[in-house]
């Protein structure tokens, strides 16, 4: 038993002390944004232990080399502030990697000292540190507030703070298209779906052919993907946005709005049959388009599975650790599939996210354990309190999974002990399709394994 003294009830109501977190810290989320800019240099600004913890933790769940620069801050500039490493960074970046974009977001560190990186990156620019029509990228994401989707978040802003602008009398026929934090391959699989529905859009960030790129025996410093500074410019100039996931986007789509009156559209990440539903109803009229065949054989196939499949989703039980915009679309697909999500944290802090939730929890007629911010050691106690038949999160809950024998689906951020999630959407009609496939799989092989001689089936 690796987590034996984890007890099952608290002997304290604990309030300000979180153990085993339910989240990473904001840079992370700020770097991975910004990796979906073409040509763009992640820069953290704060200590060198900080930048390397973020690029390892997204190596390690992508499997990818993560390149950042860092202001590399030592006592001296803890005390007196990190002008001069940024100013120096900066022209160091441009002259040695040559980046289209640097994207600078902030530390823990230097944001308590106070740096205000508008000011300097603004001196850099002045004093010619910045080359003309190269492009800096501002994000503040102190961690000790929020968590790797505020970051996220707030990095997309920063794009359209930065770049968008809007130059045409008239909108074009194209749609803004903010994925929030979902993989590479779930920005993949929305591009296909928009490409299906023959709609022009611009995707920022987009961390496809970045982060799940194909071995080509060459080494690149900035591969081939990622939304390129002519197209974040150009998005002012789109006749919508759609925004998904309303934490992850909507700073991103009302600054856009007021920034260039492109009118937003915010919607729940389209994560099983609804959510995916809303999000082709939206896209088909805001463009005026008819979905192809297609589209429809994908629902239906995914329809067929989830009736077909019923009797062994219909009343499992299951524990939820993940981001707000994930839980909230998975929940709701679990509760279509009849299944019974009772015990959810997210580490992310929101009082939407818990209203949002107990909307969809209604329908299954019990009551369920919400902690919104809460952390992996209460998700633990409360397992132990009611056993469920499957735990949705990702690696850090293997250790209570394994205590408790109960079988973990990997879902989330991050994801470091399995491969997939970089290559195989979660979203849309095929992400559900896989999300289920992996559901049943789970179930079944543990019918399998605990059934009685007599009950073995063959045929399931
Ligand atoms: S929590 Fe703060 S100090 Fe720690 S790694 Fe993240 S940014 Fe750095």
């Amino acid at each position: 038993m690796l987590l034996r003294h984890t007890p099952a009830e608290s002997p304290v109501d604990r309030q300000a002390l979180t153990i085993n977190p339910a989240k990473t810290c904001q840079p992370i989320g700020a770097m991975y944004a910004a990796l979906g800019v073409h040509n763009c240099m992640p820069h953290s600004h704060g200590s060198q232990g900080c930048c390397s913890y973020h690029r390892s933790m997204l190596t390690r769940h992508y499997k990818e080399p993560v390149m950042a620069a860092t202001s590399a801050f030592t006592e001296g500039a803890s005390v007196f502030g990190g002008q001069a490493n940024l100013v120096e960074a900066l022209q160091n970046i441009f002259t040695v990697y040559n980046p289209d974009v640097v994207a600078i977001h902030t530390t823990c560190l230097s944001e308590t000292i106070g740096d205000d990186i508008k000011q300097i990156s603004g001196k850099a620019i002045e004093t010619g540190k910045v080359p003309e029509g190269k492009v800096v990228l501002l994000a503040n994401t102190p961690s000790y507030v929020g968590s790797h989707v505020t970051g996220f978040s707030t990095m997309v802003k920063g794009m359209v703070d930065g770049l968008s602008t809007a130059t045409a009398e008239t909108k074009l026929d194209v749609l803004n298209l903010i994925p929030g934090y979902v993989e590479p391959s779930d920005m993949e699989e929305l591009k296909r779906l928009t490409g299906l529905l023959g709609v022009k859009t611009i995707m920022f960030p987009d961390t496809s052919s970045v982060l799940n790129g194909p071995m080509t025996g060459k080494f690149s410093m900035y591969p081939t993907g990622g939304t390129t500074i002519e197209e974040l410019r150009a998005t002012g100039d789109s006749r919508a946005t759609v925004a998904l996931g309303p934490l992850a986007s909507t700073a991103a789509a009302t600054a856009l709005e007021k920034k260039c009156q492109v009118p937003p559209t915010i919607l729940e990440l389209p994560i099983g049959l609804t959510a995916t539903d809303k999000f082709i109803d939206t896209v088909r009229r805001l463009a005026g388009v008819d979905v192809p065949e297609l589209i429809n054989q994908e629902r239906g196939q995914l329809l067929d599975v989830m009736t077909d499949m019923h009797q062994y989703t219909y009343g499992r039980k299951v524990a939820i650790a993940g981001d707000p915009d994930h839980i909230v679309s998975l929940v709701d697909f679990l509760v279509t599939l009849d299944m019974q999500p009772i015990h959810i944290v997210s580490g992310t802090p929101g009082k939407a996210t818990e209203q949002r939730l107990q909307e969809s929890l209604k329908k299954i007629g019990r009551p369920v354990n919400i902690k919104i911010p809460g952390d992996l050691y209460q998700l633990h106690q409360w397992i132990q309190q009611e056993p469920v038949d499957l735990i949705i999160g990702g690696t850090h809950c293997k250790y209570f999974a394994r205590d408790e024998d109960i079988p973990l689906l990997r879902f989330g951020f991050p994801i470091v002990d399995r491969i997939g999630h970089q290559y195989f959407p979660n979203v849309g009609y095929k992400g559900g399709l896989r999300l289920l496939e992996k559901i049943l799989n789970i179930i079944m092989d543990r019918q399998d394994r605990d059934a009685p001689e007599e009950s073995f089936e063959l045929v399931m």
